[in-house]
């Protein structure tokens, strides 16, 4: 059910199913979505410093009256934020802004080339100081994990990756499984570009349900977290009914086939913002 959890490899357990809250920018507009979520059963919110909507996130969990510690919070230091005194400072606006006092999950937004060893370094203190409850970084590649594994102390728990039908990265959900690193998926839906694809229609319409309800399921089936991303109260509800009904084997495999290595974000090996 929309609760389900995973456990992850320090035994917290995390929602499996959560809204993803990029691009919302329009306060009224992000607190109504998420409150909309919350009442449905969410109870996983990803949001991070560069979304510019922590204060609200936080404001729409105080109003929804479920208490805190049945909502997993997830955040992410900004790639201008990192290093390990840095991360320290980015970490107490975060924690300032959200008005909590701690974050369930905490990561590294994107492993910039020479900082991300030491910015996951003061993950581990936060974690150390149960300021936060799960240590993670996102957009990491196989390499990146490598070097940071070969010294963790506590290692990162979950790897936040761009993953959709056209992007099904098996190599790196392979070695994170091996490395108990569980995945979340983001852009689960490509943005909602994949969602006009025949065969996700086709299996769809087989299932009586929708091209987004079947790529979410898809993602469930393969052991991912998704974040789905939606301020349109019927799809904030369209996107949780997915735990009603399973995909086949064949259905799973013709999904897989549909990978074509095609990211709608950056490739962490090469990657630049102008923001
Ligand atoms: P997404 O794949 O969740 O797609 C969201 C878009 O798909 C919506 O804006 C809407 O246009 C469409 N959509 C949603 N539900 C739909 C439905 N039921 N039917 C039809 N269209 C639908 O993309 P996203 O927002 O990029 O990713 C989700 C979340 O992942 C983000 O909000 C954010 O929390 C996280 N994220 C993280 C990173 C990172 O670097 N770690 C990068 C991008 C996104």
């Amino acid at each position: 059910h929309l609760q389900s959890t995973k456990t992850l490899a320090n035994g917290v357990d995390m929602p499996v199913f959560g809204l993803g809250v990029y691009k919302m920018t329009e306060r009224d507009v992000t607190i109504e979505a998420i409150l909309k979520a919350l009442q449905l059963g969410y109870r996983a919110i990803d949001t991070a410093a560069l979304y510019y909507n922590e204060e609200e996130v936080g404001e729409a969990i105080r109003h929804s009256g479920i208490p805190r510690e049945d909502i997993f919070v997830t955040t992410k230091v900004w790639n201008s934020d990192q290093g390990y005194d840095n991360t320290l400072r980015a970490f107490e606006t975060s924690l300032k802004k959200l008005d909590m006092a701690y974050i369930d999950l905490y990561l590294t937004h994107w492993p910039v080339a020479d900082k991300f060893a030491d910015t996951y370094r003061a993950i581990e203190r936060l974690y150390d100081e149960k300021l936060i409850r799960v240590p993670g970084v996102s957009n990491h590649h196989q390499h990146h994990l490598e070097q940071l594994l070969a010294t963790a102390n506590t290692a990162p728990a979950v790897n936040q990756i761009e993953m959709h039908p056209y992007l099904t990265q098996e190599s790196l959900r392979a070695f994170c499984a091996a490395q108990n690193v569980a995945i979340t998926a983001w852009s689960p839906l490509g943005r909602g570009s994949v969602l006009a694809d025949a065969t996700l229609q086709a299996i769809g319409q087989r299932r009586g349900k929708s091209a987004a309800q079947v790529v979410l399921r898809w993602h469930l089936q393969h052991g991912n977290i998704v974040i789905p991303k939606s301020v349109t109260p019927a799809r904030i509800e369209e996107n949780a009914q997915i735990f009603d009904f399973v995909l086949t084997e064949a259905d799973m495999q013709a999904i897989d086939a549909l990978h074509q290595d095609k990211r709608f974000g950056q490739n962490p090996d090469n990657f630049h913002f102008d923001f």
